[in-house]
């Protein structure tokens, strides 16, 4: 089951915490990948230690997603490099939280350029070559803010419903061609930054979500695959809260 063997995928922000395993999953079902970011030598090291274990030949495209025409070209240069496109995974995200009073217009436009503009011209690029070959899957990476709001961070809640209900739209625009577009919304992800909070701090975070602790990326990596497979191909539209409980959304 959710066997990616054979199929060619996409994956932007890739060399982060939740991306690399993300790239991990889809490459450990088999699939070959194309690792996007905006650092090359961070993206080249990752490529590097993910075909050192064997599998597919991946490669590395690096895009800084701010740039409109680097954005463009993105998905033509992974076309160019596989021939076909089966799967995007929109994950590249930046925050630049501040309290509304005080979020400068530079924030909020970073963060929607970035977290919402870029992946609706990633998705419009995918579209047609998906549709022509009557298969495809879309998943972005969104989070639970997206659904309950965060103080501190407009700009990025903002981006997150936004990726929602573009998502919604193009699910509908494209599920008679085999298409799917999904939504992972993860919750509090342990990371690099989560780990050196103090521990009060983590044990405050953690009395609010039911399952007692914070995610693992790997677990995020684990949705992604499944939405990914041809095995979730009825799910369209939908958004797969993984996040231990703390938010039980319809
Ligand atoms: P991260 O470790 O900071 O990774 C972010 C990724 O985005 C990096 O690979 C970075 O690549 C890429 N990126 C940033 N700016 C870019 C740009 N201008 N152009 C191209 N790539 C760019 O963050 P993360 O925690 O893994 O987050 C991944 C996704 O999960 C994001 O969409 C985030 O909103 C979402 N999320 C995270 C959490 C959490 O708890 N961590 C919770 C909910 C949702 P370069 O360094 O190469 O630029």
């Amino acid at each position: 089951m959710f066997d990616l063997t054979g199929m060619n995928a996409l994956v932007t922000g890739a060399s982060g915490g939740i991306g690399s395993e993300i790239a991990r999953a889809l490459a450990g079902q088999g699939a070959r990948l194309a690792l996007s970011g905006s650092n090359g030598a961070k993206l080249r090291a990752f490529r590097e230690e993910l075909n050192a274990g064997g599998g597919a030949d991946h490669v590395e495209i690096t895009c800084d997603l701010s740039a409109t025409q680097q954005v463009e070209e993105l998905v033509p240069a992974a076309l160019d490099t596989f021939g076909s496109l089966d799967i995007l995974v929109n994950n590249a995200g930046i925050t630049r939280d501040n309290l509304a009073m005080r979020m400068k217009d530079e924030d909020w436009d970073a963060v929607i350029r970035i977290n919402l503009e870029a992946a609706f011209r990633l998705m419009r690029a995918a579209a047609r070559p998906m549709m022509k070959a009557r298969f495809g899957r879309i998943v972005t990476i969104t989070s639970v803010v997206g659904a309950t709001g965060n103080p501190g961070q407009m700009n990025y809640a903002a981006a997150k419903a936004g990726l929602t209900g573009m998502t919604k739209s193009l699910a509908q625009e494209l599920a008679s061609r085999g298409v799917t577009a999904n939504c992972v919304a993860p919750g509090f992800i342990r990371t690099a930054m989560t780990d050196a909070l103090p521990d009060a701090q983590k044990d405050a975070l953690n009395s609010r979500i039911p399952a007692g602790r914070m995610g693992e990326s790997e677990e995020v990596g684990a949705a992604v695959a499944f939405l990914a497979s041809r095995e979730a191909a009825y799910i369209t539209g939908q958004t797969l809260h993984v996040n231990g409980g703390m938010a039980m959304l319809g």
